[in-house]
């Protein structure tokens, strides 16, 4: 970077140039778009749906994969009714709901009181309702409100042809149920032993009152959750290890230190069940709110479950023969926010641009940083001329790299834009294919984040890369 340069990396009117980024470049589109859209739904694009499925298999690799304590578990997104009785979803899964009278807009009243600079921390419904009534709560547009209802999150439908009470089901609001209904076969079939956990990756559904700021709340999401199962007394242990686990994967996912705040949850504010919760938040350009979660849970979930169903749910020591319900410590991590929060901290404005071509490239330059194990195109392949001199060798080094890894061809415009259009969407190398190529049998491969071009021979690409991309 040359000293003209001056790098912004959090500038202002960030979510909008974020969000006409991930439009313009494949990331993320407006659902059912051609349609008119539906409001708050997103559909990842081409390189969205790379960029997620990285972040899920790095996820799973660091803690399935890698660890000897923990198996993997993919549920029906439908259960029957009964767990979200159990689990308590059904009688209070619930938002304080208010509408203005005149608009019949909805609104979360925990919400407007916070707006209104009222302290709601640790009230429960009743008394967030008569608070509203003492301070004569109105709608942003000054209107009147009704007054506060219950409003169940859970999503309804109904299996078979009859639409009545006994069909009716909820989609799962969490993943993390299905983990405790499926215990006992989890433990059985996988010869596990206290402590050990249970993860699954998948669609959540959640009715939000409010939804916005793009893929931060939304209707349909997706969670990649961990129930550690431990000896009741060694709780606090397994908690500060899955804090500190939680830390090395925001580190190794590229997401800003300086941004993360890890909040401890204070005991009037937590579930009944939880000694020790901490919210994990994240500064958003909107503010500073939840990205993940770490709960301790204690054994309600599984002794719920074990009283609901009637069948025995514990845990029989091999060595003591001493019969238990394990305790959980719970950590959770929302997919999409994982998202947003990686591409706030990857974006990166070079002001007055840093081309290393002799063409003036005079705006804005974008590079977005993310981590090489997450980016979606690792190695994209430049001829630089369309004749089939060098298009057909490079076409032909990208089929032969492509079974490795993800590579992007791009032969259109000048080089210096197609490094641009590179760094915008975060690929970490681009080779170029030059006339010398076709004499030294060399290329040259440039780093995105250090712009250091290096000529290698064709025939050491692939280790060259192993060492770089692999992990
Ligand atoms: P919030 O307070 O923001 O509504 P929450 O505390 O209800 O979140 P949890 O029930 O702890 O969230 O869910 C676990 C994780 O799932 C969250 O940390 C978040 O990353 C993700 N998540 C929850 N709700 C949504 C949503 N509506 N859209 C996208 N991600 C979500």
């Amino acid at each position: 970077m040359t000293e003209k340069e001056k790098t912004q990396s959090d500038p202002k009117d960030l979510m909008e140039k974020l969000v006409s980024l991930c439009k313009r470049r494949g990331f993320v589109f407006p659902g059912s778009e051609i349609y008119g859209g539906l409001a708050n739904s997103w559909d990842y694009g081409p390189l969205g749906v790379e960029l997620k499925n990285n972040i899920k298999k790095l996820w799973w690799k660091k803690f399935v994969q890698e660890r000897g304590d923990m198996v993997g578990l993919d549920a029906a997104l439908v259960m029957n009714p009964k767990v979200w009785e159990a689990s308590g979803h059904v009688a209070t899964f619930n938002d304080p709901l208010v509408e203005d009278k005149k608009t019949h807009e909805r609104f979360r009243l925990d919400h407007l009181l916070e707006a209104a600079g009222e302290n709601v921390s640790g009230l429960g419904f009743e008394a967030m309702a008569a608070k509203a009534k003492e301070i004569n709560l109105k709608s942003p547009k000054g209107n009147e409100l009704t007054d506060a209802k219950q409003f169940n999150m859970m999503l309804e439908t109904y299996l078979g042809p009859v639409k009545d009470e006994e069909n009716k089901v909820y989609f799962r609001p969490e993943t993390a149920q299905a983990i405790f209904v499926d215990f006992q076969n989890s433990l059985e079939t996988s010869r596990q032993r206290i402590p050990f956990g249970i993860a699954q990756i998948g669609k959540a559904f959640r009715n939000e009152i409010t939804p916005g700021n793009f893929i931060f709340r939304t209707r349909e999401f997706e969670q990649m959750e961990i129930e550690y199962f431990v000896k009741p007394t060694e709780w606090e242990k397994y908690f500060e290890e899955w804090l500190e686990n939680m830390k090395s994967w925001m580190r190794d996912i590229g997401i800003s230190e300086d941004k993360l705040h890890f909040v401890e949850i204070a005991e009037a504010d937590r579930a009944h069940y939880s000694k020790r919760t901490i919210d994990v938040e994240f500064d958003y350009p909107f503010g500073q709110k939840e990205l993940y979660g770490l709960a301790y849970r204690g054994d309600f979930d599984l002794k719920s479950h074990q009283d609901k169903s009637r069948q025995d749910l514990e845990y029989r020591d091999p060595e003591t023969n001493e019969k238990y319900l394990p305790h959980v410590i719970e950590p959770s991590f929302g997919v999409d926010r994982t998202i947003l929060a990686v591409l706030i901290s990857a974006y990166t404005e070079i002001e007055g641009g840093r081309s290393t071509t002799t063409e003036a490239i005079k705006e804005a330059e974008v590079v977005l940083r993310l981590d090489k194990k997450i980016a979606p195109i690792k190695i994209a392949i430049l001829p630089l001329s369309k004749k089939e001199e060098l298009s057909v060798p490079a076409k032909q080094l990208a089929d032969k790299l492509r079974k490795r890894w993800m590579i992007m061809y791009d032969e259109s415009q000048s080089i210096g834009k197609r490094y641009r259009r590179q760094d915008e969407i975060g690929t970490p190398y681009c080779i170029t294919i030059d006339f010398d190529s076709l004499e030294d049998k060399k290329v040259t491969v440039r780093d995105r984040d250090t712009m250091l071009q290096e000529r290698i021979a064709i025939d050491d690409l692939e280790n060259y890369f192993k060492e770089k991309l692999d992990y």
